[in-house]
């Protein structure tokens, strides 16, 4: 019996591991959300210093990427051990505070762990043992760092929007989802829509409503599912934004919103659900509104 065979028979067993694999890819998106904006700022900065011909500076430290240097408490610089780095488990055996100094570790790092882990063993349960399971993780975990990074900081990272794109086209040019030209078309259309309401919004205006990464991040969900997923993304992404703002805004307590809430997490959120369960929407949408 191969190992895929056997996936195939015991689905708890599979789920278990998947939702395994999504807390161990949790504690990793962590570093890409923390570090990821830091590298892109770094580099900015050198290419401005360059075009205005001004003399480079050495940053510290020198080397900061995805790998180096290791991740140490941001309070007493102490190394974080490798038993210290077990997602979830961690956290609760250090009772959420630093080893060393004692100061509390960040909520969050264990909580994007869980929801990684969560949202990796929906999507295991949802799919099965199919490639189709392994894309859909990708896009999820892929959606889930960049919509952190855009909450955190307003941007949509290319680093994560474009590989995500090109993978959509793959994904399809095998018919997983659906067929090559319908992705094509879906990845056009995403673009050019939020790129057109943009533009016909600073014209009128004079403000700019959104970025060029929302215009790409629909794109991204274009390739994935098609055009067809696009009218349904945005209705949800507005009924998302409606909800999740009023939370938002309740919970801080505010009676005007002086930062606008990046439009990235809610087309992403969206885009998930539409890929997901859009048929069904569709469906239990024709059939209590009478059309066949
Ligand atoms: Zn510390």
């Amino acid at each position: 019996m191969t190992l895929l065979e056997f996936f195939q028979e015991n689905t708890g067993f599979f789920i278990a591991c998947i939702f395994i694999l999504g807390l161990l890819v949790g504690s990793f998106l962590n570093v890409v959300i923390y570090r990821l904006p830091i590298m892109l700022e770094r580099s900015w900065r050198a290419q401005a210093r360059e075009i205005l011909a001004l003399e480079a500076v050495e940053e510290t430290p020198k080397r900061f990427n995805l790998v180096l240097p290791d991740s140490c408490c941001p309070n007493c610089q102490r190394k974080i051990k490798a038993w210290e780095n077990i997602p979830l488990v961690s956290w609760l055996c250090l009772k959420g505070r630093c080893a060393g100094c004692k100061q509390p570790i960040s909520m969050r790092y264990p909580i994007v762990e869980l929801l990684t882990g969560c949202f990796s063993a929906f999507i295991a349960y949802q799919f099965g043992v199919t490639w189709l399971m392994a894309a859909m993780l990708f896009l999820t975990w892929g959606l889930l760092a960049m919509s952190l990074i855009d909450i955190d900081h307003q941007i949509l990272p290319d680093n994560l929007t474009l590989p995500l794109v090109w993978l959509g086209l793959i994904v399809n040019s095998f018919g997983l989802i659906t067929d090559l030209s319908t992705a094509v078309y879906g990845a056009i259309f995403g673009y050019l829509s939020l790129w057109s309401v943009y533009w016909a919004f600073k014209l009128l205006t004079g403000k700019e409503g959104m970025g060029y990464g929302d215009f790409k991040l629909l794109a991204l969900i274009g390739a994935w599912g098609g055009w067809q997923v696009l009218p349904l993304t945005i209705l949800l992404s507005s009924l998302v934004g409606a909800v999740l703002g009023i939370i938002i805004l309740r919970l801080q307590n505010k009676g005007v919103m002086s930062n606008p809430l990046p439009f990235g997490p809610y087309l992403a959120i969206a885009g998930w659900i539409a890929l997901i369960w859009g048929s069904n929407i569709q469906k239990f949408y024709f059939s209590i509104s009478g059309i066949n």
